[in-house]
């Protein structure tokens, strides 16, 4: 038919390509291994790009083939992500926080042929070596060669490093035309039977769902800002950031793996960031260390917030002592992972202060490109009346349809709405509040532990005759595990001896913070152990340690 419109595929290397050309002289400053600011732009980043496709193609990695990463937020590992899906591979970020078995399991159920390594990890390699060599063959460490530290392989393992590799390859390469469909980036999560399940994005969803997130009622980046990235790139693309930053043609700022206060303080002051996004742990964090040292952040103006529900109280003293706008989202690996971003409507406008906060804990409206609703046991809507709670579900142009590989049997519905594990309320202007979780596991500090694992082994204890670990309140990590034990007749295991039975079966953060003695466990209708009950009475066990009622609550 005359008259159409141009139909060229959404590729993820338009974006470092719009970049190049547009906002060639915006800066990526990342800190290094050894602490070191180095800094470069998006012209010099996408020619970098197009070098490091030319030395996947010589490595061998064909179309399909998912190439890992095992690394913090640097240029680098930005490097990789454009350069791995713009030749049509698959970017699978692993997590470094997770166990070895647990690394060595998703990279083999991934099928990875090809590793990024940060130097400050190849520890992990090590350990995995043997029971990854089957797959991976080779490992790239991500340094020049002075700082290539001694890495031991399995046989059969290359050993390469990413400076020499990019010093011999030409920056001629020309992107090609994929369809937009192709798999770009490969993220797992966290199983809540302990087996992590991979959820593949594709060009065309990360691209729209980066134009969505980046609108006027998201997060909404110009091109004059300077965004600094808390949020893990091994998580769900860093919230997206690494492909929000350079589609604006906003400075992004990587912190490397320096997370504590005077790393990011330093980072957002000295890099004059005007946003910056993580999960509220780090901003906790970071407020600790400001009253200690009574410094202020001068140059941000807007604090982003997701990963797990906003304290109102940090929220207070961000705007009214700090002078930032705070604004919080929800996502999911499953959903690309932005669904909601809460900014404010036209009806909010003369609320009093209580209201406006009311409304900023909420995790915000519906993105453009996704949809929500809430249902019953039933799977019958429920009103959007701020009160009426069910299963948050979700479906949109970003949303898993199935899992990667042998997992496909499970993901979204046949009518594309997917069960998010989480239970929200939807007020009338369609602000979702998370008021519960009914998948069963614990989110601290922006990582999850499977209560069902530290069940089993909590009940290998002689002394546990029934267990039901539970996430509580805490400060700094936002959830913490408790273990609710029914002891053996007699026996009254202590909060040490329990968790010194925990010891190396799971990651030292995941040890439960404290174990609590109950005669029974409350029982739901269903007549499993009702978690609910047991959350609500021992929320603030950690804080006051108390149970809720007795707090007053
Ligand atoms: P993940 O797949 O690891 O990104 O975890 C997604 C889950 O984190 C969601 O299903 C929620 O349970 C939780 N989550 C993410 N953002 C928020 C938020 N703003 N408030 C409350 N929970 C959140």
């Amino acid at each position: 038919m005359l008259g159409l419109m141009q139909t060229s595929p959404l590729l993820i290397s338009s974006i470092i390509t719009h970049a190049a050309r547009h906002h060639a002289r915006a800066e990526v400053v990342s800190r290094e291994i050894d602490g070191r600011i180095v800094r470069t732009t998006y012209a010099a980043l996408e020619r970098r790009t197009r070098q490091l496709a030319r030395v996947l193609l010589a490595l061998g990695v064909q179309p399909g083939d998912r190439v890992a990463t095992l690394a913090w937020n640097t240029a680098r590992h930005v490097e990789i992500y454009y350069a791995v899906s713009g030749i049509g591979a698959v970017c699978h970020t692993l997590n470094p926080r997770l166990k070895p078995d647990i690394v060595s399991y998703i990279a083999n159920h991934a099928a990875d042929t090809v590793l990024f390594v940060d130097p400050s990890l190849t520890g992990l390699i090590e350990t995995v070596a043997e029971s990854v060599a089957g797959t991976i063959r080779t490992v790239v460490v991500m340094a020049d060669e002075d700082h290539m530290p001694p890495v031991a392989l399995a046989p059969g393992m290359q050993l390469l490093c990413y400076e020499t590799l990019m010093a011999a390859a030409d920056a001629d390469y020309v992107w090609p035309v994929l369809d937009e469909n192709t798999a770009s980036g490969l993220c797992y999560t966290s199983g809540t039977t302990g087996l992590p399940k991979g959820v593949l994005y594709s060009h065309r969803s990360t691209l729209l769902h980066a134009l969505s997130v980046n609108g006027a009622d998201g997060l909404g980046l110009k091109a004059r800002d300077r965004i600094a990235a808390f949020l893990q790139m091994f998580h769900v693309h860093a919230g997206s950031i690494p492909f929000l930053a350079p589609m604006a043609g906003a400075a992004l700022l990587l912190p490397g793996r320096f997370l504590d206060g005077p790393n990011i303080t330093a980072l957002m002051n000295d890099e004059r960031a005007t946003v910056g996004w993580g999960v509220p742990t780090i901003w906790l964090g970071l407020l600790r260390y400001l009253d200690e040292i009574g410094e202020k952040l001068p140059t941000l103006r807007r604090v982003v917030v997701g990963g797990s529900a906003v304290p109102r109280p940090l929220l207070v003293r961000l705007e009214h002592e700090f002078g930032l706008e705070v604004q919080q989202n929800w996502g999911m690996t499953e959903c690309g992972p932005l669904g909601t971003y809460n900014q404010p409507t036209a009806q909010h406008e003369d609320l009093e202060e209580d209201a406006k906060l009311d409304l900023q804990v909420k995790q915000g409206r519906a993105l453009f490109g996704a949809d929500v609703k809430v249902v019953d046991d039933a799977g019958r809507e429920l009103p959007w009346d701020g009160v009426s709670a069910g299963a948050l579900l979700i479906r949109g142009l970003w949303v898993i349809r199935n899992y990667f590989g042998p997992d496909a049997a499970a993901g979204a519905g046949p009518d594309g709405w997917f069960d998010t594990g989480d239970v929200a309320t939807i007020d009338a202007d369609g602000f979702v509040q998370i008021v519960d979780r009914a998948k069963d596991m614990i989110k601290t500090g922006g990582e999850w532990i499977s209560s069902m694992e530290l069940e089993a082994i909590a009940r290998q204890h002689p002394d546990v005759d029934d267990v039901a670990a539970i996430a509580v309140q805490h400060p700094k990590w936002m959830e913490r595990p408790l273990l609710v034990v029914v002891p053996k007749q007699g026996r009254t295991p202590g909060t040490a001896e329990v968790r010194a039975h925990f010891k190396g079966k799971v990651t030292d953060w995941s040890l439960p913070d404290a174990v609590v003695l109950v005669p029974e466990l409350p029982l739901a209708g269903t007549g499993k152990v009702d978690k609910r009950a047991l959350r609500e009475r021992f929320a603030l066990h950690l804080l006051t340690g108390e149970e809720a009622a007795a707090a007053g609550e």
